[in-house]
Parts: structure tokens; C-alpha cells; sequence
């Protein structure tokens, strides 16, 4: 008798990319040649650096991937997690590249990491490592203002960053536009306002973006804002307290559970984030939090019962194994490729919406371009500005006063006479790049009747702009 044998699934993050780039590529009538370029990765640079921890030494292996130089600077993130290899910086670097040409930022693709364990190690040892790392990056030319600038991504942030620019600055004595060779830095070290909640808020302005298409969201079954939407988030990191927050505080929606690696928390009542946020402070666990179910895995989140599922941990979430018990009408991938094709494959045939990464996290990247720009032009946004659009402001409403002889209340006219400051600016323009990215991916979606999903669409858009720029430069030589 036969048996049936379960094929495994391929869990293989670059050959995911891949596959999703050639259902896309397909689509598309594009030389092939020129479709190999954009597909593959131009360069790796893998190395083995030692770190001496008082007598001990221990050595590390560290990857940069550099997807496409079609534009200069390339830009991505640098990862710490013991579970980094060439393939998952391959992967996200070509994921970068695809996000950037989505949200209009013009820089190539590129992403790093260092295979650690961050808990492992305290703030000094990471500091150390960091710093050798950047010098094993500066030695290669894979760092610099106007040739590869990184960022925080899993396991790292701001304090990371700054380590980034100030070895930088180290080797590079005097040179103006050091602080421009990475981003993600702390505001008092050159950061710009809004870039640790961007990711967040951009997964929030998506979304928002999102629901202002109501025949989109009805063949998902749902309607409506996101006031009162149901929503599990799994991660409590950077990117999933920041989407949680935004949407508790400023959409009303209902966080019902919240997933990290020692378990998920569950009230259908919805979660308060920030008291969440604090008891995770005191407690360093977001489990066993007043009034909420403790349930043991933090893979419970993805199936609770909830209207927007938000990935935003890491790859390989939701496989064939789990999809079928999926509950969630919309999937929002904050984290990059959370979901494999089989598990998409299932969620299709239940129509359930996917938002895809290269769309739903482009705000980081979109903020970080703002950081970059502000460096090189070595002034704060809205510096210029604030004081005389005030000023205007308090023309314009001392005339409409004396037009109608009555005058504003009071909050109101504070809230019109504050003149705009970098953080609005930054937000703004988030915003723009948000929406502007849906409704060109939505617009390739609703014209090409063989597109089932949002992802092939924006893999689509992404392509269509790489492939320009290199039809425009030509080839060299
Ligand atoms: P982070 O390190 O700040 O947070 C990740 C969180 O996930 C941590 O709190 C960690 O404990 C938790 N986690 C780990 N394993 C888990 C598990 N099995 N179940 C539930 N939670 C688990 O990282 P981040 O910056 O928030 O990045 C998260 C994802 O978003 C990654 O895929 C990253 O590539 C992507 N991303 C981040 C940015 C950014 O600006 N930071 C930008 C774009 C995309």
C-alpha cells in the first residue's frame, strides 16, 4: 500500500524572495537578461572577526549583502540574531531594494547582521562588537554616507547606531558628512524626530490607507475604519509596541493579544499598550499581565480570534502547518516574510487579505531617507520655517476674528497657531509615501486580471521602477 508522505515545505527566505520575484517578473514584459539583474545579488561580504572580552576571545560571523547598486546609497538594516545567515541577509537585502523602489526612496538594497544572541551579552560587550564589525565594513567599503548606510533591525536600535557613527567618525577625521553613514541614530546624535516609531506608524498608515478602500476591504468580509477592529500582534519589539500603540491610542482599535518568544497575552476586551509596555519594564515578560489570559506559546497569537493579524517578529510565522488556523480577514505583515507561499496559498483560498512587507514596513526605510537628507543638509527640518508659519497663522486667524467679530476658543486657537515641527513633517511625509505606494500598487492590481494578490502587485511596481533606472544608465561598460 502506498503511503502518502508530506512534502516538507521550503522555508528557504532567499528562495521565497525569489519565487515571489519571478511570479511578479512574470507578469511583466521585461527582457530576461535585465530581470536576472535586478533578481540576483550583486555582492556578500562575509567575515569572521575576533572580540576579546577581558582574557577571553570569541569570534563572531558577521554578513553585508549589497542586492542592487542600480542606486546610490544602498540602505538597510543590521540584524543581531543567532538564527543570521548568508541566505536571510541575501533575502532581506533584495527586499530592501523592492521596498525602496515602492515608497519612491532612491537607494539600492542592501542588509547585514551579526549571528548573536543579543540577550547573551551586555551593553558593553555589544558596543564592542559593534564597533568591529563597522571597522570590518569600512575596510571592505561596504559603509558610508554615499555608499552603504544601515539601520536598526531586529535585535538592534538607536544605541547601536550611534556606536555605527561614532566608529565612523573615528577613521574618518573631519569629514562633513559622517553623521550621513547610518540612520536610526539617536535624535541627540544626528536622528531624526518620528524614525524609531516609523516602521509603526507606517504599518498604521497603511493601513489606514487600506480601509479608505472599501470594495478592498469587503471581499475580506470586513467594513468600516479601524476604530474597534480586532487586532493580535506578535512581537512586542520596535516595530509590533510601536503598530500597537498608534493603533490603540489613535484609532481605537482593540488589541486582543499580543505574542512575544515566552508567550502570548489575550483579552478579547482589549489590551491597554502602554500599561502593557510597563509591565513588560518592570517584569521583563509581557506575560501574566493583570486581567489577561497568559496563554503558553508565543506562536498563540496568530490564531486567536481578531479581525488584523500583524506579524512583526520574525520570518517563517505562519507555514502550511499553522495558515489553516489562521482566524484573523487581514493579514498585516509587519515583519519581513513572516508568511511562506504555502501558508499564502492557504489564506487565499479562505480570502483572506495579505498586505505584503515590501509595502507594509517601508516606513522605516521612508524615515530614514528623511535622516539621511537632514545629515547632509546638516539642519533640522522645520528650523526654517516654524517661527514665520506661526507667524502667518496668527495673521490669518487675528483677521478671520475681526471678519466675523468673534473670537477662536482657546484650545483651538493653540492647536492652529502651533507652527509645524520636524516631527510633523517627518509624519507627513510618511503619510504621502504610504499612500501614494497603496494606491500604485493597487492600481497594478486592479489592471492586470491574471494578479490574485497585493504582493505580486507590489513586486510588480517595484520591478517595473529597478528595471527603468537600468534601461535609463544602460549597462557598463
Ligand atoms: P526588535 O528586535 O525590536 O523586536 C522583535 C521582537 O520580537 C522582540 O521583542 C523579540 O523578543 C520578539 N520575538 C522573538 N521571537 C519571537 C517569537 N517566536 N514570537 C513572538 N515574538 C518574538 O525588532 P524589530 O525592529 O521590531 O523588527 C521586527 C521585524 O520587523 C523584523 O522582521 C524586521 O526585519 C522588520 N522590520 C524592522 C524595521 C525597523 O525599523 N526596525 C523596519 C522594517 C522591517
Amino acid at each position: 500500500m502506498a503511503k502518502s508522505r508530506k512534502v516538507a515545505e521550503d522555508l528557504n527566505f532567499n528562495n521565497i524572495v525569489n519565487l515571489q520575484f519571478d511570479r511578479a517578473a512574470a507578469q511583466l514584459k521585461l527582457p530576461k537578461g535585465l530581470l536576472q539583474q535586478i533578481r540576483v545579488c550583486n555582492s556578500v561580504y562575509y567575515v569572521q572577526f575576533p572580540v576579546k572580552f577581558g582574557n577571553r576571545m570569541e569570534i563572531f560571523q558577521a554578513w553585508r549583502a549589497e542586492h542592487s547598486q542600480h542606486r546610490k546609497p544602498l540602505k538597510g538594516g543590521i540584524r543581531y540574531s543567532s538564527m543570521v545567515d548568508q541566505d536571510e541577509v541575501m533575502a532581506l537585502a533584495a527586499l530592501m531594494t523592492y521596498k525602496c523602489a515602492i515608497v519612491n526612496v532612491p537607494f539600492g538594497g542592501s542588509k547585514g547582521g551579526i549571528k548573536l544572541r543579543p540577550r547573551n551579552y551586555d551593553a558593553e560587550h555589544l558596543e564592542k562588537i559593534t564597533r568591529r564589525f563597522t571597522a570590518e565594513l569600512i575596510k571592505k567599503n561596504f559603509i558610508g554616507p554615499g555608499i552603504n548606510v544601515p539601520a536598526p533591525d531586529y535585535g538592534t536600535g538607536e544605541r547601536e547606531m550611534a556606536w555605527i557613527a561614532d566608529t565612523y567618525d573615528a577613521f574618518f577625521p573631519g569629514q562633513l558628512d559622517n553623521m550621513a553613514c547610518v540612520t536610526g541614530k539617536p535624535v541627540s546624535q544626528g536622528g531624526i524626530h518620528g524614525r524609531t516609531e516609523a516602521t509603526g506608524r507606517g504599518v498604521v498608515y497603511a493601513l489606514r490607507e487600506v480601509f479608505r478602500h472599501a470594495d478592498q476591504v469587503r471581499g475580506a468580509g470586513l467594513s468600516g475604519g479601524l476604530e474597534g477592529k480586532r487586532v493580535a500582534v506578535q512581537g512586542f519589539g520596535n516595530v509590533g509596541y510601536n503598530t500597537a500603540r498608534i493603533l490603540d491610542e489613535e484609532d481605537h482599535a482593540k488589541i486582543v493579544a499580543v505574542g512575544e518568544w515566552d508567550g502570548t497575552v489575550y483579552d478579547p476586551k482589549g489590551i491597554d499598550i502602554a500599561a502593557l509596555h510597563r509591565h513588560r519594564k518592570r517584569t521583563r515578560s509581557i506575560t501574566h499581565f493583570p486581567g489577561a489570559k497568559t496563554l503558553p506559546d508565543g506562536k498563540d497569537c496568530l490564531e486567536v480570534d481578531c479581525d488584523i493579524l500583524i506579524p512583526a517578529a520574525l520570518e517563517n510565522q505562519i507555514t502550511r502547518d499553522n495558515a489553516g488556523r489562521v482566524k484573523a480577514r487581514i493579514v498585516a505583515e509587519a515583519a519581513n516574510g513572516p508568511m511562506t507561499p504555502g501558508a499564502e496559498e492557504i489564506l487565499a483560498g479562505k480570502r483572506v487579505m495579505v498586505l505584503p512587507d515590501i509595502f507594509m514596513n517601508s516606513g522605516g526605510v521612508t524615515v530614514s531617507y528623511f535622516e539621511w537628507t537632514k545629515n547632509l543638509s546638516h539642519i533640522r527640518y522645520g528650523r526654517m520655517q516654524k517661527r514665520i508659519d506661526e507667524s502667518l497663522r496668527s495673521s490669518l486667524i487675528g483677521a478671520t476674528e475681526h471678519l466675523v467679530n468673534e473670537q477662536f476658543p482657546e484650545k483651538v486657537r493653540r492647536t492652529l497657531l502651533r507652527g509645524v515641527d520636524e516631527i510633523d513633517l517627518v509624519r507627513s511625509g510618511l503619510e504621502e509615501a504610504m499612500i501614494t505606494a497603496y494606491r500604485e500598487i493597487l492600481d497594478v492590481f486592479k489592471r492586470h486580471r491574471n494578479v490574485h494578490d497585493l504582493r505580486t502587485a507590489a513586486f510588480m511596481v517595484a520591478i517595473q521602477k529597478v528595471a527603468q533606472a537600468y534601461m535609463e544608465l544602460g549597462i557598463f561598460p
